[in-house]
């Protein structure tokens, strides 16, 4: 099991793209893509008051198992069933009765041997730990008013929000005022605040104005003890377990198997009543354990790619990768996220590690997805986190961004060209004056897609306009990997005093949210938070990890710019062009600049905009500097580190001062 593996380096951004071994060797794989596959979704359970019908996908077992428990624990099996070889490479059993409140594993029989039990890799509930999948009455899993709850519309992803959280981090803080504390219900408390009285929790959300939360890993995940939650472990949960159950230390009960799905489901009601979408963290490229994963424990072998060898390859650095270019395991992903969807409602896919998967299965993925909901977005990471044996040309890389038709891969060009580069704590960018980074910011301002103005030869981490439209493109600056935007600003401005270092942060963050693609920021960044410079906080404790919500009435300023520059996007159709065209016909640069300087306009209502021009420039340098704007009537939206979207104030034009580090906005 690697739970840490990872973390540190999944931030990466793999500039080679590697060539597979596969091509020189024998494939150990090439066997599996004879195994047949089983299309039907009623694989493992499918339950009434009346039977419970079972069928295990495992072609090669010599023999399955079929355990019944009347606990999810602690208790002997009261019947064992022999499975029956079935169509499809599918074992079935059917039991007669009602065995709502039952818990089952399976077993299969490989290579002469019985191997550990397993709650399968369809387990939709599961108790404490999953060891062991439950059979419920999803009916009555249901909140009140589910039948007619629904997220957010989206037209294009480009309109959203995303704001990145942990159930943990957003809650645990005393200072929160939240009850239920690192719980799914923690987001449905209204009312809640810190103890000067600034609102926390969900209201805080619908004050900062996000469109979309999107939420770390809530499957069920491996690495907190479930049975032993006084503990207070913490982990981010990219370790996952049971794929489609939900985690059972967010549940206020993990040993009852519908407590954590009715309360997923209540924290998902509440947010859709706020009018804010839920975004899940998707980790299908690896899992926790080899050999011992459900995968494995199921139909050895066949989940997973390997090495010529035969040893497991390893891009998710975490020991393991799965195959999604085997059938079985493409229409798992697949199947997986339709699930979410159809059943708790979900709004949005974040994937992990994303360019483990192949181009085709996402494409799959984004295409379903959008058959059940229309509004449904999906994005990830475009990078691996090592070689794998999956040619480049079929991987969801950043750089094949432009094969994926509603898929979006974050912006490493925008995230290490304005704040400096992710794993060099000391590295400045372009919103900490330096040097060179202005044509990778301006990469980021255009969502990488080709414009006449910006020369990609000259770009830090890419060298080709990669996004064929903005709606391919996550604009961030930081995210729970790596320092938070605090901490990096901490590390690489030393004897900066904090004023410097919020200004900082909202010359940064107005880089983002600017720019065309879509904007993603780190939960608590609006408050300043910070993780005490810890760079892998995935089982750091609380006292690393939780947002401090005094900080909300001490930084008020810094929530109150991220609160306008949100609403000013929001408002604002010219920061949120749909197309590759339309950008470059509306987004127009000056070409004379001083060195760390950018300024642009957006001119002709672009994209539909009340404004007819929006002049947008950037100082990173750490001292004033004047531009030329065009004389005429000018409301000024931001200057000096303030901004407001209804505007602060008039301004005639001509030749301005921008104040050091910071963006001046103006608008007629
Ligand atoms: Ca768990």
């Amino acid at each position: 099991m690697n739970t840490n593996c990872v973390k540190a380096i999944t931030a990466m951004c793999l500039g080679t793209i590697f060539s597979p071994w596969a091509l020189t060797a024998a494939n150990p794989d090439d066997r599996y893509n004879a195994w047949p596959t089983y299309s039907g979704t009623d694989l493992e359970l499918d339950a009434t008051a009346q039977r419970a019908n079972f069928r295990l996908w495992s072609p090669e077992a010599e023999a399955v198992r079929l355990m019944i428990y009347p606990t999810d624990r602690n208790s002997k099996a009261t019947e064992t069933i022999d499975m029956k070889a079935a169509d499809n490479g599918t074992w079935t059993a059917s039991l007669p009765g009602n065995y709502f409140g039952k818990f089952y594993t399976f077993s299969i029989k490989h290579d002469g041997k019985w191997l550990d039990e397993t709650p399968g890799v369809w387990a939709k509930a599961v108790g404490t730990n999953g060891h062991r999948a439950a059979i419920i009455d999803f009916d009555t899993t249901d909140p009140a008013g589910w039948d007619k709850d629904q997220g957010p519309a989206v037209d294009n992803i480009t309109d959203v929000v995303i704001y990145e959280m942990h159930h943990r981090d957003f809650s645990v803080d005393p200072s929160s005022g939240i009850v239920n504390k690192g719980k799914f219900l923690a987001l449905t408390e209204e009312g809640t605040h810190n103890p000067t009285g600034e609102s926390t929790g969900i209201d805080h959300l619908k004050e900062l104005g996000v469109t979309h939360v999107h939420i770390l890993p809530s499957y069920d995940y491996n690495s907190v003890d479930e049975a032993n939650l006084p503990s207070n472990q913490y982990n981010w949960g990219y370790d996952p377990y049971n794929y489609n159950a939900p985690e059972g230390s967010y549940s206020t009960n993990p040993s009852d198997p519908s407590a954590r799905i009715r309360e997923m489901k209540e924290m998902i009601k509440a947010l859709h009543d706020a009018g804010i979408g839920v975004v899940m963290d998707v980790v299908y490229n690896h899992t926790a354990d080899n050999d011992g994963s459900n995968f494995s424990l199921t139909a050895p072998g066949y989940y997973y790619r390997h090495r010529p060898d035969g040893s497991y390859s390893d891009a998710s650095g975490c020991g393991n990768e799965t195959a999604s270019d085997r059938k079985q395991m493409s229409d798992f992903i697949v199947n997986s996220v339709k699930y979410w969807a159809d059943e708790y409602h979900i709004d949005g896919f974040r994937f992990d590690l994303m360019a483990i998967h192949d181009t085709e299965t996402m494409n799959r993925v984004a295409a379903e997805l959008k058959k059940i909901n229309p509004s449904i977005f999906v994005y990830g990471e475009g990078w691996t986190a090592g070689d794998s044996p999956l040619p480049a040309e079929r991987r969801a890389l950043k750089e094949n961004v432009a094969k994926m038709d509603g898929i979006a891969v974050f912006s490493d060009d925008i995230r290490d060209a304005v704040k400096g580069h992710y794993s060099n704590a000391a590295d400045r960018g372009f919103a900490t004056g330096k040097p060179g980074n202005d044509e990778t910011v301006k990469i980021g301002i255009v969502a990488s897609t080709a414009h006449p103005q910006v020369d990609y030869s000259k770009g830090n981490n890419s060298k080709f306009a990669y996004a064929s439209s903005p709606t391919q493109i996550i604009n961030y600056v930081s995210c729970h990997d790596d320092l938070t935007l605090t901490d990096k600003l901490a590390k690489s401005m030393p004897g900066s005093s904090e004023a410097d270092r919020q200004r900082a942060a909202r010359l940064a963050q107005t880089i983002v949210f600017t720019s065309q693609g879509t904007p993603f920021m780190f939960a608590g960044e609006e408050v300043f938070r910070d993780k005490k410079g810890v760079h892998n906080s995935y089982k750091s404790p609380d006292s690393i990890n939780a947002i401090d919500w005094n900080l909300k009435h001490k930084n008020a300023e810094q929530f109150e710019y991220y609160r306008q520059l949100i609403k000013l996007r929001k408002e604002h159709p010219a920061f949120r062009m749909t197309s590759a065209e339309q950008i470059a016909k509306h987004l127009v640069f000056d070409e004379k600049n001083d060195e760390n300087v950018i300024s642009y306009t957006l001119r002709d209502h672009a994209n539909g905009d009340a404004w007819r021009e929006i002049k947008v420039i950037f100082n990173g340098n750490p001292k004033a500097v004047d531009v030329k704007v065009p004389k005429g009537n000018w409301t000024v939206i931001a200057e000096d580190g303030r901004i407001n979207a209804d505007g602060l104030g008039t301004s005639r034009g001509g030749k301005l001062s921008v104040a050091p580090t910071s963006a001046l906005i103006l608008a007629r």
